[in-house]
């Protein structure tokens, strides 16, 4: 039998407001905006992450000169994390929200209406399919998915 998250594989990606997009009271604007696009949330949390779980999350940046300022910045507020459900999700989703630095982000995109700047860029998406199921299970469990 396979799992709720096993499905994820081909249609599911998933998600971060970031500290910022929350702190400066886009939250809902964001999620309209998301789900006015075609995604449909199966699991979201309304939550903070602890330290270590910033770390392990952004791991594959440990080497990077932001790392501990990404770290400490992803902590420093709450967050919504959500997995969300859509023909083509990895590849739409980062379509929809932009490049990573808000300057260069496409008009309409979530970081070019809603990201303060590079560091803090009101959203989080995965790269790949096979992220979005690590990433999924990371913040959800198999009961948390509708
Ligand atoms: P995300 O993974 O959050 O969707 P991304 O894939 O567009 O963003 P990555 O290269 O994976 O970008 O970087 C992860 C996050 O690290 C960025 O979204 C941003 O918050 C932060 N970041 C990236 N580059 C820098 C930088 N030069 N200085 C500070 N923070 C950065
Ligand atoms: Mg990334």
């Amino acid at each position: 039998m396979h799992s709720k998250l096993e499905k994820m594989t081909t249609n599911r990606t998933f998600t971060m407001l970031k500290p910022d997009a929350i702190e400066n009271g886009h939250m809902g604007k964001i999620i309209d905006l998301i789900i006015q696009s075609g995604f449909t949330i199966k699991a979201m949390k309304y939550t903070q992450l602890t330290k270590e779980q910033a770390m392990k999350f952004y791991e594959v940046h440990s080497e990077r000169p932001f790392y501990m300022e990404l770290v400490d910045y992803m902590t420093s507020g709450p967050i919504v994390a959500a997995i969300l459900e859509k023909e083509n999700a990895v590849a739409d989703f980062r379509t929809l929200i932009g490049s990573t630095d808000p300057a260069d982000a496409a008009d309409g995109t979530i970081r070019k209406s809603y990201a303060e700047s590079k560091a803090k860029n009101a959203v989080h998406g995965s790269d790949s399919d096979e992220n979005a199921q690590i990433e999924g299970e990371f913040h959800f469990n198999s009961s948390e998915i509708i």
